[in-house]
């Protein structure tokens, strides 16, 4: 009796044994007790910790003790996301903790009608998750009330901070009221984000940094392919050709790249949907349900659609273009090895890039394994990169010769199938989930 999940009552804990929780997380350990405790929290983590049920868990567990009837338009628990992926997301997962509850909960964000999302609210709903922007909407019309919120969470704040969700952010804080319960989840700690927190958090927060321990990008195989920019596409083909990237997310600089490589991509025979801005909620949900299942193989997706996106077994992450900031280089390569799979992320470099790979291995403070191995390597992309710019490490692992490694999840081992059904319970779980994010 020392887990946090044991002070959850009975109907949170039977949901989370079904999911196959069987240990806390790190930031579940710590996060648990205070917010039962109705204390403000400001946790540090990156995705993929476990961050979800560390603040779900215990505010469903709070309103069930509550026993507190919900009024229409009046939620008690807001849940703050930057992206419509990410709000549902967590609706999703709320919905799944709480299925032996009798809570309401919905899920609101731009894009899709208005009317079902009014509908809901005026049904009355205990937790609300939602996008900043249509939050305010339907504040503005008057459906939605924030002054019943008990309990506020700001998840992915430096997302929000990112994407210009400050004003949003503002407004809705004076909605809200003073007394409440403010808990605020970042994967960085900029002075930005400080100051919004400071804003946020109404009283003195317990403060949680999570450490998972060894580093993320140490835990994912990288390697980078030279290459020449017109045979880029022949490479990337080349790659997924392999049977073992059965999962995997291409990222392209832009999003009309994004738009012409998937049209390619599916005329050559590799099931592929692309992720981006400008897609209609309807297909982007459809993209990514595709892609969890198994009907599609290669997503292509921009930075800030790809942003948090959970989901597992993502075999390979190919950087069609390198980005600009190497914060989204592991930002991109995080989107592997999420709870407790394996990964690897392939970086193919033209001779132009040798500037935004140079900072990318500063930034992660070691050179990146270089193949050379491949049918379309290009010398002389390689020499640009200058020699002080890479360590000349070769590939070690690899060798059943210049293919990608072998990364076969045990459902594919047993069922032979090429692109396998996602399953939950029998990934290889060597590394706990969480252990495999980069820390603060
Ligand atoms: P974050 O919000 O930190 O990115 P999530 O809440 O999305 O992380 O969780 C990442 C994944 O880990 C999800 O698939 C979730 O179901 C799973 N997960 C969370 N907590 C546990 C746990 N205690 N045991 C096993 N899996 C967990
Ligand atoms: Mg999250």
């Amino acid at each position: 009796m020392n887990s946090a999940f044991d002070q959850l009552s009975i109907p949170l804990r039977r949901a989370i044994t079904e999911m196959g929780y069987q240990k806390p997380s790190p930031i579940q350990t710590q996060a648990i007790a205070p917010i039962l405790a109705g204390r403000d929290v400001m946790g540090c983590a990156q995705t993929g910790t476990g961050k979800t049920a560390a603040f779900a868990l215990p505010l469903l567990h709070r309103l069930e003790q509550a026993h507190t009837a919900t009024l229409p338009g009046r939620p008690r628990v807001l849940i703050l996301a930057p992206t419509r992926e990410l709000a549902a997301q967590i609706g999703e997962s709320v919905r799944a903790y709480s299925v032996y509850q009798t809570i309401s909960s919905a899920v609101i964000f731009g894009g899709v009608s208005l009317n079902p999302q009014i509908e809901a609210l005026r049904k009355g709903v205990t937790v609300l998750v939602a996008t900043p922007g249509r939050l305010l909407d339907l504040c503005t019309q008057r459906v939605l009330s924030l002054e019943a919120v008990q309990s506020v969470v700001l998840d992915e704040a430096d997302r929000m901070l990112d994407m210009g969700f400050l004003p949003d952010i503002r407004k809705i804080l004076e909605r809200l009221p003073e007394r409440r319960q403010s808990l605020f989840f970042s994967a960085t700690l900029s002075p930005a984000v400080t100051e919004l927190a400071q804003s946020f958090i109404r009283t003195k927060p317990v403060v949680i940094r999570v450490d998972p321990g060894e580093p993320a990008v140490e835990r994912i195989r990288q390697r980078v392919y030279f290459v020449d920019k017109e045979k880029k596409y022949s490479l990337l083909k080349w790659v997924l050709d392999n049977p073992h990237c059965f999962r995997v997310i291409v990222f392209p600089r832009m999003k009309h790249g994004a738009d012409r490589l998937c049209k390619q991509l599916s005329r050559d025979g590799f099931p592929a949907a692309a992720l981006h801005g400008d897609k209609s909620q309807g297909a982007r949900l459809r993209a990514l349900e595709d892609f969890r299942s198994g009907k599609i193989q290669v997503l292509v997706a921009t930075d800030i659609a790809a942003r948090g996106i959970d989901v597992d077994d993502v075999t390979h992450v190919v950087n069609y273009d390198l980005p600009d900031e190497p914060e989204t280089y592991v930002h991109r390569i995080g989107r592997t090895a999420r709870a407790g799979a394996g990964g690897e992320a392939i970086s193919l470099v033209c001779a132009h890039d040798r500037q935004a790979l140079r900072e990318i291995e500063r930034f992660i403070g070691r050179g990146i394994p270089q193949e050379q191995e491949q049918p379309f390597h290009s010398e002389a992309a390689r020499t640009a990169m200058g020699a002080d710019a890479i360590r000349p490490k070769r590939s070690g692992h690899n060798r059943s010769g210049a293919r990608p490694s072998v990364h076969r999840s045990s459902t594919q081992a047993a069922s032979g199938a090429l692109y396998p059904p996602r399953s939950r319970g029998t990934k290889p779980t060597q590394t706990p989930f969480y252990a495999r994010r980069k820390p603060c």
